[in-house]
């Protein structure tokens, strides 16, 4: 059986995110999603409110699991028993970055590999970031992020719609 895990910040997760997580879950045997626990950042949505929101998303999805996980992502893995890193690449300013730890994570542990899925086109612009951005000024994001989402998303400014 081959456990994947996609890991990442989802701060918000986005109609990005939501696409990479089906295609995945077509890939690997069972997929985790794992909302990484990053202290340094300050994020827009606690640890559980994102779990929360990726619980919801994936609830039809029958081999898909959420969880959050600090501390270093290969330790996780081998916690869950995971061997496969699903990660985006949406252009070539994700590539070095994204090369760099893939390689690091490898060395680390052998047994662990990254695999890379190009984005799809129609989400190739799209980052938590930009949503965050534009929410902020009480922009449209009905199509950057699940529909249920954009309440939630526009409290965090205190922008009523
Ligand atoms: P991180 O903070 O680790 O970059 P993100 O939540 O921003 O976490 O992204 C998690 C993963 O999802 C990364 O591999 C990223 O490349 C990918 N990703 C982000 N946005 C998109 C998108 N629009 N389409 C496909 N993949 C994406």
């Amino acid at each position: 059986m081959k456990r994947g895990i996609y890991p990442g910040s989802f701060d918000p997760v986005t109609n990005g995110h939501v696409d990479m997580i089906e295609r995945a879950a077509k890939i690997v045997d069972h997929l985790e999603v794992g909302v990484l626990n990053n202290r340094a950042k300050n994020p827009l949505f606690s640890v559980d409110e994102r779990v929360s929101m990726l619980k919801e998303i994936t609830k039809d999805m029958p081999n898909v699991s959420v969880s959050s996980f600090d501390g270093l992502l290969v330790d996780y893995m081998e916690e869950i028993g995971a061997s496969i890193i699903v990660r985006g690449l949406r252009a070539v300013t994700d590539f070095e970055y994204e090369l760099q730890i893939a390689q690091t994570n490898h060395r680390v542990n052998p047994n662990i590999d990254t695999l890379f899925l190009t984005t799809n086109i129609q989400y190739s612009y799209l980052s938590s970031t930009m949503v965050k951005e534009f929410a902020s000024y009480g922009g449209d994001i009905s199509h950057f992020v699940p529909l249920q989402f954009i309440d939630r998303i526009y409290e965090k400014y205190n922008i009523k719609k």
